[in-house]
């Protein structure tokens, strides 16, 4: 996408808010620009996002992709060397399940009655360089409650205008009315006709998802189920009839593109998985015929969102949430652990995502402890987070390890996570595309 498109496809108050966004471009930390040369990038150890741990650690970097890694990276000359000392190299971190444009402490339910898309796209920027700088180099955000705002903030990150991850964005998500994603919780004499996120009947379902991916979407979002953090139905319940979530699928898989599942109950995700999507997001009730079915699918993977499935209840006051929802994610805890335990022992692929934006944006590392606590092994989530993560994306050809070819997305952080995996959250050092936007061990900084 370049600067020309994002105008093209920008009208009224949204040109507004392209001018509010250049504003607050120049408040932004700018990049280190890499030289179009090579860099060789040494640490006492490197993981691979693979499963492989290297000793010593070792990244060549050609412009913005790898050139090599290991004692091929140290064989190389180098026009330039980075010493990281005693930290562990992996590949940019990945996270399924962002909200970059939402604000932490607004509740979604209330963004269209005290908020504006200019607000959603300026933390959107914010909310993409502070996830950029805590390591996680791309993201599938999972949806803006103002629509587009998201796929705006992708182009200008594309365009190399603000720094932030990678992203595939869902654009507007397809909810049923009254549904887990119905924001319109206001009375029925108020109406805000700029936002249209609601659609019922396969007609409507289908319409909508045309919809999303003609103005940007990169895959589609869909509310099968109730929600933790939504009024209506309960997580359990199935929203989406089986028909329409297929509606859904079929028509973006003619579009070549992916469909995510917001699931919780039970119904629902055997819906979803029956219709093919390409994740289970939450998945808090998977039974044993559920896990059975994702066991059998090679196409369908499951996403679960733990730490904030800790963190509402605990801090859900302070991050916005009304109380009942609270208890809502309270009783869900009855669920989350032990299905995240049976997801293991079954040998599921698990993809990495978090919820970000429900907590604060930066503590997506937090989830990595809570999947550890539980009995995944440290190696196994971290390359949940990297080249399964990708793999579930379509985008492992180019990000998700450290491999040549793929994308310098390179981060580092201190000792060893295998020996703590909390030093997850205290990275570094962070490159993405060979531009360093985060070094902690330089003198000033
Ligand atoms: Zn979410």
């Amino acid at each position: 996408m370049t600067n020309c498109n994002v105008t093209m496809t920008c009208t009224g108050p949204c040109n507004r808010l392209l001018t509010l966004i250049a504003a607050a471009i120049a408040m932004l930390s700018p990049a280190l620009h890499a030289q179009d040369a090579t860099t060789l990038i040494r640490a006492a150890r490197l993981i691979d996002g693979h499963g492989a741990l290297v000793s010593p650690g070792a990244v060549l970097v050609a412009g913005e992709r790898i050139e090599a890694v290991g004692a091929a990276a140290l064989s190389h000359p180098a026009d330039r060397t980075i010493d990281l000392g005693d930290a562990t190299l992996l590949p940019g971190l990945i996270d399924l399940h962002t909200h970059l444009t939402d604000k932490v402490g607004v509740h979604w339910e209330e963004v269209l009655t005290t908020t504006t898309p200019a607000q959603a796209a300026l933390y959107g920027a914010a909310n993409a360089l502070t996830t950029l700088r805590a390591g996680f180099t791309t993201v599938r955000d999972m949806g803006p409650t103002w629509p587009y705002t998201d796929v705006e903030l992708r182009d200008i990150i594309d365009a190399g205008v603000i720094p932030g991850p990678r992203m595939q964005v869902a654009g507007n998500y397809v909810s049923s009315t009254g549904g887990a994603g119905d924001a319109r919780q206001f009375s029925i004499y108020v109406d805000v006709p700029a936002v249209r996120n609601l659609a019922d009947g396969v007609d409507a379902v289908r319409a909508a998802v045309r919809t999303n991916h003609k103005h940007g979407a990169d895959f589609t979002k869909i509310l099968a189920t109730g929600a933790v953090l939504s009024q209506g139905l309960s997580p359990g319940a199935q929203q989406y009839s089986d028909e329409e979530i297929a509606v859904a699928v079929e028509e973006t898989n003619r579009w070549g593109r992916f469909t995510a599942a917001h699931a919780h109950g039970t119904e629902g995700i055997k819906a979803a998985i029956r219709a093919g999507v390409r994740t289970i997001d939450h998945g808090s009730m998977l039974d044993d015929e559920a896990i059975a079915m994702l066991q059998q699918s090679d196409h369908t993977y499951f996403v679960p969102t733990l730490y904030v499935g800790v963190i509402v209840p605990r801090d859900g006051a302070a991050l916005g949430i009304p109380e009942p929802l609270i208890r809502r994610s309270t009783e869900m805890m009855r669920y989350r652990n032990s299905t995240f335990r049976r997801a293991l022992e079954a040998g599921l692929t698990i993809g990495f995502g978090t919820d970000a934006g429900v907590f604060e944006h930066g503590h997506n590392a937090r989830e990595f402890q809570v999947r550890v606590e539980i009995g995944e092994s440290e190696m196994d989530a971290i390359t949940s987070a990297t080249s399964i993560s990708a793999m579930i994306m379509g985008w492992e050809s180019d990000v998700g390890s450290l491999e040549p070819g793929k994308y310098a997305d390179v981060i580092a952080v201190p000792g060893n996570p295998l020996d703590d995996i909390t030093a997850l959250e205290r990275v570094i050092w962070v490159m993405k595309g060979g531009e360093i936007h985060r070094d902690d061990l330089a003198p000033g900084r």
